[in-house]
C-alpha cells in the first residue's frame, strides 16, 4: 500500500461524560467518608453533673452555651487529650455553675468554642482541593480532547487546532497503492486518457516541447461500481508522483467557510508539491449546480464550489497540477465546472460490455483458486448489465460457495450459481411452498420461457428454476443473449413484453382468470416500463413519431423518467401504453393456447426437476 499520511484511527470510546461522572463520585465519597473524620472530632456527650467534676478537676479548658439546644459545649481535656463535649440539658442553677466558673478564672467562658480542629487543614480539604481537584481533570479532558481531534478529523471540528486543513489522503510517491492499470480491466479507452496523462508528469517536456497543454481537469463519469475510484487508484500507482485524495463529502462543513477553507488548503499543498494529482471523489458533493434563483441556497456549499472554481484558474497547468475527479451524477454539476480550462477531458467509465465483462472476471479470478476449467465467456454472457463491482462480487460469492461445500477451489456451477444470487437472491431452501403454489409457479415460468421460444428473435432461454430466492422471487427464467447487444428492435420489444405477459397467460389458461395470482407483478411492472419508454423516448409509434415526451434525469443512477408533455399527449400515452401491453398479453395467450399440450408437458417436467437448463427445455420442446 501507499504510505498513507495522517491516516484515520478509530476514536476513543468513552465520551468524557464518562469521566465527568466519575470525577462526581469521587467527590462525593471523600465528601462523605474522609473530609468528616479529618476535620471534626467527635463529639463527647457527658452528663451535666460529669461536667461540673471536670470543672472541679481542671480539666474544663473553654466552655459555650448553645441556646438552641440548651446544652453546654466545652473543650476538655482528659488524659493530656484534648476532645470536645457536650452536656446534657441546662438545668436551672445557673447560679452555682456561675459561682463554680469564677473559681476557676483560667477557663474560657462565653469563648468561641472551635468545633473544627485545624482550621488550616479544613480550608485546603474544602476550597483549594476540590479547585485543584477539578482543574486538573479539565486539563486532563483538554488535552485528551485535543489528542482526538488530530487523529480523528484532520481540519474537521478540531478547527481550534487544525482550521481549514484540508484533511486530503497524501499517497507519497515512491510507494505504492498496489493498484495498477493491470488491475483495471475492460476500461480501455478510460485507461488510454489516463495514460497520457500519467506519461505528461513523466515526461513533461516532451509535451511542453510541441507545445501541447495538458487538460487541467479529468472528469470520470459512470454508474457507480464501474471502477472509478479503481482508476483514480491505479493513475496514483502509476504516475509516481504525490497524489491527494479526498472525497467531496469531506469539504462538507458545519460551518460557512470551512469548505473553501479546506479547498484553499488542498490546493495550497497541491502546489508545494507539483507535480502531483489531485483527486477528488463524488465531486458531485460540492459541485452541484449552484442556486438559479428560487429559496435561498446552501451558502457554505457554494461558497466551496467558488473556491474549487477559483483555485482551478489559479493554478498552472504547466507546472503539473492534475486535478482529477469522479462522478456518477454529471448532468447535476455546475456548468462552470466543466467548462474548457477547469475539467476540460471527460472520460467515460461505462458498464462492461461483453469483453469488457470478461475480462474484468479473469483479473478477480486470479485472487480466487478455480478448478481451471470455468468458462469465462458463457458467464461474461449471462451478466449482461453487471457492474464492475458486481462482477468482483460475484467471483467473491462464487469463492465463498465453494467454502461453504467444503471444496477447494471453485467450479463452473459455483460461479453460476453465484451469479443468480447476485442478480436473484440466495435460494431461500427452507422457504415453505405448498404443491399447488409450486405448480402455479411452474405454468406461470414454462409461460414465458414458451412465448420467448415461440417468437423469432427473442433471446434463447438458458434456465428455467422454481426454487425460491431471498429476494422474493418464487421462480424465474433466465434469458441470456448470444453475443452483446447494442440496439434493440422494436419487434423485439414487443415480443419481450409479450414474453413477459406470457407467465400471467399460462396462469389463465391454466388455472382460469379468476385464480390469476400477484406472482406477477415485475413482470407487470417491467413491460409497462417497456412500453412506456417505446413511445415516449424511442419513438417508435406512428402517432407520436420521434418526439422525445420524457427525459431522463439520472441516466448513470437508472433515473426516473420525468414527462415533458401536455396533460392530454399524457393521457393518450396511457392510452397507447394499455394498447400495446394488451395486444402483448392476447399474443402470449394465443401463442400458449396453441401450445397448451406441450405446456402441460413441460410444466410437470419442471415440477418434477425444480430446475432445467436451456438444452433440456429445447428437447422437451422439440420433441
Ligand atoms: P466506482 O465507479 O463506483 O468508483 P469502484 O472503482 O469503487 O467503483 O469499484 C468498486 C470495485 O469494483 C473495485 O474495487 C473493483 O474490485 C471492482 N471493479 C469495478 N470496475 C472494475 C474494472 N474495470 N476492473 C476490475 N475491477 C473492477
Ligand atoms: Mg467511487
Ligand atoms: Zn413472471
Amino acid at each position: 500500500m501507499h504510505e498513507v499520511v495522517n491516516e484515520k484511527r478509530t476514536p476513543p470510546k468513552k465520551p468524557f461524560i464518562f469521566y465527568a461522572i466519575i470525577a462526581f463520585v469521587i467527590i462525593m465519597l471523600l465528601n462523605a467518608l474522609v473530609f468528616p473524620s479529618l476535620m471534626k472530632q467527635s463529639v463527647v456527650e457527658v452528663g451535666y453533673d460529669q461536667f461540673l467534676e471536670m470543672i472541679d478537676q481542671d480539666q474544663v479548658k473553654e466552655v459555650s452555651y448553645d441556646e438552641s439546644t440548651g446544652q453546654f459545649v466545652f473543650v476538655g481535656e482528659e488524659d493530656n487529650n484534648t476532645r470536645i463535649y457536650k452536656t446534657g440539658i441546662w438545668p436551672d442553677d445557673g447560679e452555682r455553675l456561675l459561682q463554680q466558673l469564677r473559681e476557676h478564672p483560667d477557663i474560657k467562658f462565653e469563648a468561641q468554642i472551635p468545633t473544627q480542629t485545624n482550621p488550616l487543614l479544613s480550608f485546603i480539604l474544602t476550597w483549594i482541593f476540590p479547585i485543584l481537584f477539578f482543574f486538573l481533570i479539565g486539563e486532563l479532558s483538554y488535552r485528551w480532547m485535543q489528542k482526538r481531534m488530530k487523529n480523528q478529523m484532520p481540519g474537521g471540528m478540531g478547527n481550534a487546532m487544525s482550521f481549514g486543513k484540508s484533511g486530503a489522503k497524501i499517497y507519497v510517491a515512491d510507494a505504492k497503492t498496489g493498484v495498477t492499470f493491470a488491475d483495471v480491466a475492460g476500461q480501455d479507452e478510460a485507461k488510454e486518457s489516463l495514460m497520457e496523462v500519467v506519461d505528461f508528469l513523466h515526461e513533461p517536456k516532451k509535451y511542453a516541447a510541441i507545445g501541447a497543454k495538458l487538460p487541467k481537469g479529468v472528469l470520470l463519469v459512470g454508474p457507480p461500481g464501474t471502477g472509478k475510484t479503481l482508476l483514480a487508484k491505479a493513475v496514483a500507482g502509476e504516475a509516481s508522483v504525490p497524489f491527494f485524495s479526498i472525497s467531496g463529502s469531506e469539504f462538507v462543513e458545519m460551518f460557512v467557510g470551512m469548505g473553501a477553507a479546506k479547498v484553499r488548503d488542498l490546493f495550497k499543498q497541491a502546489n508545494e508539491k507539483a507535480p502531483c494529482i489531485v483527486f477528488i471523489d463524488e465531486i458531485d458533493a460540492i459541485g452541484q449546480k449552484r442556486n438559479t434563483g428560487g429559496m435561498g441556497g446552501n451558502d457554505e456549499r457554494e461558497q466551496t464550489l467558488n473556491q474549487l472554481l477559483a483555485e482551478m484558474d489559479g493554478f498552472d497547468g504547466q507546472k503539473g497540477v492534475v486535478l482529477l475527479a469522479a462522478t456518477n451524477r454529471p448532468e447535476s454539476l455546475d456548468p462552470a465546472l466543466l467548462r474548457p480550462g477547469r475539467f476540460d477531458r471527460r472520460v467515460p467509465v461505462e458498464l462492461p460490455d461483453l469483453q469488457g465483462r470478461k475480462a474484468i472476471l479473469m483479473v478477480h479470478a486470479k485472487d480466487i483458486h478455480t478448478d481451471g476449467n470455468i468458462d469465462w465467456d458463457i458467464i461474461a454472457r449471462s451478466t449482461a448489465g453487471a457492474s464492475g463491482a458486481e462482477l468482483a462480487n460475484i467471483i467473491n460469492e462464487s469463492a465463498l460457495r465453494a467454502v461453504r461445500e467444503g471444496r477447494s477451489c471453485v467450479s463452473q456451477s459455483d460461479v453460476e450459481e453465484s451469479v443468480e444470487t447476485v442478480i436473484a437472491g440466495a435460494q431461500r431452501k427452507s422457504a415453505v411452498i405448498s404443491d399447488h403454489e409450486k405448480k402455479i409457479v411452474a405454468y406461470h415460468e414454462i409461460g414465458h420461457a414458451l412465448v420467448a421460444a415461440k417468437q423469432s428473435g427473442s433471446a434463447p432461454v438458458t434456465k428455467i428454476t422454481i426454487v425460491p430466492r431471498t429476494s422474493g422471487a418464487l421462480g424465474y427464467t433466465m434469458q441470456v443473449d448470444q453475443g452483446e447487444r447494442l440496439l434493440m428492435s422494436r419487434k423485439e420489444i414487443l415480443n419481450k413484453i409479450a414474453t413477459l405477459t406470457g407467465g400471467r397467460s399460462a396462469e389463465e389458461l391454466i388455472f382460469g382468470k379468476d385464480n390469476m395470482t400477484t406472482g406477477a407483478s415485475n413482470d407487470i411492472e417491467q413491460a409497462t416500463k417497456l412500453a412506456r419508454a417505446l413511445i415516449t423516448r424511442y419513438g417508435m409509434t406512428d402517432e407520436f413519431d420521434m418526439v422525445a415526451l420524457e427525459t431522463v434525469q439520472n441516466q448513470y443512477l437508472g433515473g426516473d423518467a420525468s414527462l415533458a408533455c401536455a396533460a392530454d399527449t399524457a393521457s393518450k400515452i396511457d392510452e397507447r401504453v394499455v394498447e400495446i401491453i394488451k395486444t402483448a398479453h392476447e399474443k402470449a395467450f394465443k401463442i400458449l393456447k396453441e401450445n397448451e399440450m406441450k405446456l402441460h408437458e413441460l410444466a410437470r417436467h419442471l415440477l418434477e426437476k425444480e430446475t432445467i437448463t436451456g438444452d433440456e427445455f429445447m428437447e422437451l420442446l422439440n420433441r
